[in-house]
């Protein structure tokens, strides 16, 4: 039986056979402790028929787990100086594909098609570069992937805003974008202590249940994102003055008003204090009106 790659031991013996050094830029902070990467994989509820998508594999502290628990793990890693590494870390499993590329600008349909079975179950499972949190997972969203979800470590400020519900401080446009196409709960906080390099910021996983459908139906998808965001624009001031100045114009200000009348809605309330589905109504009102 071989050790387990996440230990700080093995982690440094690793980096020192290749002379590894770490670049900030690719968000590399790598994990050293195995019970926190169980936990992780634990939260994705994955069996031996269960396929796992990894980001940004490292030298493969989670990509181990992943294969240990899982049919087969397809994994994305920018760093070419990563790729002999892991073919080295990785020897023991014949269950893990590594494909080098930009997640952000791979064709993860693609990938999905080429190797996992038609109705797979499939999870991304990833200790994400923390420069790049939001567009991944915002990407992995929007293209409507053949997923049940997605399970993450990522900054604890953000995991806090993606699972935040409407009227508390760290609900926003983001809240609404995730919990539009999943269901979000933070499962688990941990301490920088569990990386090297020790990243500045706390860290959490963040495990995201996608919707069998989105949370709210509404006439218009890109709109309804539009109207969310702009009424996020300056979280002081009102809804209606988020909306005359970052969705309509001045001149429209009557129509705006007419909207959320319609829609129910105070117009001196404020963007953080309205649900989804509020959105979603001022949403198609405002599209009737002003499209
Ligand atoms: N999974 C490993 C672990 O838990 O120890 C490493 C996690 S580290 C936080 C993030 C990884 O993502 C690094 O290996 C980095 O090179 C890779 N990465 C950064 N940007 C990426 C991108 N745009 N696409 C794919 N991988 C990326």
């Amino acid at each position: 039986v071989h050790k387990d790659i996440a230990t700080p031991n093995r982690t440094k013996e690793i980096l020192k056979k290749y002379g590894f050094n770490f670049k900030k830029s690719l968000g590399q902070n790598f994990l050293i402790d195995t019970n926190v990467l169980r936990n992780i994989v634990d939260a994705a509820n994955l069996d031996e028929t269960s396929g796992a998508i990894e980001i940004g594999p490292g030298i493969g502290a989670l990509t181990e787990q992943l294969a240990k628990r899982a049919d087969q793990v397809v994994a994305f890693e920018i760093d070419q100086r990563l790729l002999p590494v892991l073919k080295d870390t990785l020897s023991p499993y014949d269950n893990v594909q590594i494909i080098h590329s930009d997640v952000l600008k791979a064709d993860i349909n693609e990938a999905i098609e080429t190797h996992f079975r038609d109705g797979q179950d499939l999870m991304v499972v990833a200790n994400l570069p923390y420069y790049v949190t939001t567009p991944i997972l915002m990407k992995l969203l929007e293209l409507k992937l053949p997923i049940r979800g997605i399970v993450v470590m990522i900054q604890a400020e953000v995991a806090e805003r993606i699972a935040a519900k409407p009227g508390t401080k760290d609900y926003g446009s983001l809240s609404i974008a995730a919990q539009y196409y999943a269901e979000a709960e933070k499962v688990l906080t941990v301490p920088a202590s569990v990386f090297v390099p020790q990243p500045r910021v706390d860290s959490a996983v963040l495990r995201l249940t996608i919707r069998e459908k989105p949370a709210v139906e509404v006439i218009d998808e890109q709109y309804f994102f539009k109207v969310f965001h702009a009424s996020f624009a300056n979280r002081r001031k009102t809804i209606l003055n988020n909306l005359v100045h970052n969705l309509a114009s001045k001149s429209q200000k009557a129509e705006i008003e007419q909207a959320l009348a319609e829609a129910d809605i105070d117009p001196k309330r404020r963007g953080e204090t309205l649900s989804i589905e509020e959105f979603a109504k001022l949403s198609d009102r405002l599209y009737k009106i002003l499209q």
